[in-house]
């Protein structure tokens, strides 16, 4: 919760960029002036300093910490969003003709595909659009020739989230942009990771990739140096200049976990603050939730009014009381409601007492 220039309460759901630990945005802004008392800005320092590799060290040895990972893992920090390893994937994972396979949950989902199939057969195994992507797709077959699976570990827009990943053959492909460290999951299960820090991570500019090096391969054609997987890891995540303040951010935010209790402890506030949230949207029929209920995300809540007519009125309402960011993705409309690590349960519980009167008033 923050406090405006005027004296209002602001309490921030974005769905992204969104809302990163007080702490965390205190000492950023000191080290945009002062970084650790050198002198100079983090904005100014070079990006091979001692000063920079000993961020970029950290923020790598977190991840591998809080993913309780070996070293046959490697973690980059490279440039752009998700959207970047949309395309970088496929890249660097497929030769020409040969296929993966998608799962197809949301809009995310959807567009990895599309991007895939740019670089190879990218065959859609589970699509969940016949009830408008209100659920996770669980029985399908991937065929024995994919290169890998790739899943959206929680679908940002639509609201849903897989609480068990699929048993697969082939190796494992996530973009957790939106659940990265929100809980303890078993990350070994997946051969390649990746996220855009915005969501639960950091600021924009800066993606992680988590790969395990035995599935890169030596492709039949060519891949650009700076897409190349294998460059960056030789280069250790210095081929050209990362984004430097993005990766600064990143590595408070990765510190900030670790000293609140690691992943055990985000998973148990988050599922303190979903379970509240759902409760509550499940007691009042003035709200209509679409999401099958075992696929429920605990990052984003999507959920409508049973009179269409309301929402305006209820947006309206969210707005005067400084909730900031409920309203819908653009293409599916309703309320969203993101409740990541960094979103105090306090919030949440305002956000419901006021969910609470409307139905009164409504009822
Ligand atoms: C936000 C988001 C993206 C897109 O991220 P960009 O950084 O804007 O490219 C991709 N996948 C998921 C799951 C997201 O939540």
């Amino acid at each position: 919760m923050r406090i405006q220039a005027i004296g209002m309460k602001l309490y921030n759901f974005n769905s992204g960029p969104s809302i990163l630990p007080q702490s965390v945005l205190e000492e950023a802004s000191r080290a945009v002036l002062d970084f650790n008392g050198t002198g100079l800005s983090v904005l100014e320092i070079g990006h091979r300093t001692a000063w920079f590799q000993d961020i970029l060290d950290e923020a790598k040895e977190s991840v591998k910490k809080l993913m309780q990972l070996d070293d046959t893992y490697e973690v980059l920090f490279l440039h752009g969003g998700a959207t970047t390893q949309f395309m970088q994937v496929p890249m660097n994972l497929l030769n020409p003709g040969e296929t993966a396979a998608y799962c197809d949950n949301g809009i995310w989902g959807k567009k990895a595909s599309r991007e895939a199939s740019l670089f190879g057969n990218a065959v859609v195994v589970a699509d969940s659009s016949d009830k408008g992507h209100t659920y996770i797709k669980k029985d399908f077959t991937v065929p024995g020739n994919a290169q890998y699976l790739h899943i959206t570990t929680n679908n940002t827009v639509e609201g849903t989230q897989w609480h068990q990943y699929p048993e697969t053959h082939v190796p494992l492909v996530a973009d957790m942009s939106s659940d990265i460290f929100s809980t303890q999951v078993d990350f070994k299960k997946f051969s390649l990771i990746y996220a855009g820090a915005q969501k639960n991570m950091g600021a924009a500019g800066v993606n992680l990739v988590v790969v395990k090096k035995n599935i890169l391969r030596t492709l039949q054609k060519p891949v650009p140096t700076i897409m190349d997987y294998r460059k960056h890891i030789e280069a250790g995540s210095l081929m050209n200049t990362p984004p430097v303040f993005a990766v600064y951010v990143s590595m408070l935010t990765l510190r900030w976990i670790l000293a609140e209790g690691g992943l055990e402890e985000m998973g148990r506030r988050s599922r303190e603050k979903s379970g509240l949230f759902y409760k509550t949207l499940d007691s009042l029929p003035v709200f209509k939730a679409m999401v099958a209920k075992e696929d429920r995300s605990e990052m984003n809540a999507v959920f409508f009014l049973a009179d269409p007519s309301l929402e305006a009125e209820f947006l309206e309402l969210c707005k005067k009381e400084g909730m900031i960011g409920v309203k819908g993705y653009r293409t599916i409309g309703g309320i969203r409601v993101s409740m990541y690590n960094a979103l105090p349960l306090q919030s949440v519980q305002v956000f419901c007492d006021l969910m609470k009167d409307f139905a009164i008033r409504k009822g």
